[in-house]
């Protein structure tokens, strides 16, 4: 949990991000995941063809002696193939493979496995509507917490938490403060008064923002060329294009990294303007 916490915060993740949304963003693996590779791995070395060898003696003699009825280190080992629908050990030892073959084998079958899991617990979340599910790799950070060689890299470290809030939906908006809190909370934007403070009025439709957003919805627009007609697109999708651009454009525009990357730092330069320009509203808005 400490190293989590520690991760969250080099990264300019907020500390109540979930766990699934955590991982997508870092790229990283559960510590349960490195634990059954180097289970797997110390196996792969016993199992390799040399049939003389003290330990795999040891390990036939244990797996044919108790199976997968006792408490042991080569039973758990069971459990741990199974899970991640390789050959049971015993099938192993009698038709090994080259150890950089069972490297490959098992990080590939382990990584699918936290892959696909990962990605199911994130579509359990509808506050991660925002956020690309299927673009987890593992060991691949999320493209949009990299900081190309052409970005300023301390202007985007400090424009990147906001919209890594906005992503993860942990950025507090007076509606999600007002379903949290029941009654307590009014749910009404503290600085136009006029409408509920969701993500979309925020982002797009705040009259007292309009002033800050106007030139860089401009320049978001002018990123998406013709590929994108992005002034004529309805709200929802705007906000979609904006906030989660690497799981919306097809698959062509796709590969073109600097097209998304340009997208997506216009976004970010909104959502910290946004942000800030609410920041000092809100500050006047308690003074009052
Ligand atoms: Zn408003």
């Amino acid at each position: 949990m400490f190293l989590e916490k520690v991760l969250k915060q080099i990264l300019s993740i907020s500390l109540t991000t979930t766990d699934p949304a955590f991982f997508i963003l870092s790229g990283l693996v559960p510590v349960e995941a490195i634990i059954h590779l180097r289970a797997l791995s110390l196996f792969g070395n016993i199992a390799l063809p040399d049939d003389s060898s003290i330990e795999k003696r040891l390990a036939y003699r244990q797996l044919t002696i108790h199976g997968h009825t006792r408490s042991s280190w080569f039973s758990n080992l069971a459990i741990i193939t199974t899970k991640y629908e390789l050959p049971n050990p015993m099938e192993i030892l009698m038709d090994p493979v080259s150890k950089s073959q069972w490297k490959t084998i098992t990080i590939r079958a382990v990584y699918a496995y936290w892959g696909r899991r990962i990605k199911q617990q994130a579509l359990t979340y509808s506050s991660l509507k925002y956020l690309s599910v299927d673009h987890y790799n593992p060991w691949k950070i999320h493209s949009f917490l990299r900081i190309t060689e052409t970005q300023t890299r301390s202007r985007e470290v400090n424009r990147l938490p906001v919209k890594t809030k906005i992503v993860t939906s942990t950025y507090s908006m007076q509606s999600t403060r007002a379903a949290f809190n029941n009654l307590n909370v009014d749910p009404t934007c503290l600085l136009c008064k006029t409408s509920s403070e969701t993500l979309e009025h925020f982002i797009l439709h705040c009259t007292k923002l309009q002033h800050m957003r106007f030139q860089i919805l401009h320049d978001i627009a002018s990123a998406c060329g013709e590929n994108i007609n992005f002034s004529q697109l309805c709200s929802r999708e705007q906000l979609r294009i904006m906030l989660d651009v690497y799981s919306t454009v097809d698959v062509v525009h796709k590969r073109n990294t600097k097209y998304l990357a340009e997208i997506d730092r216009h976004t970010q330069r909104l959502c910290h303007a946004l942000h800030c320009e609410r920041k000092n509203y809100s500050h006047f808005y308690l003074r009052e």
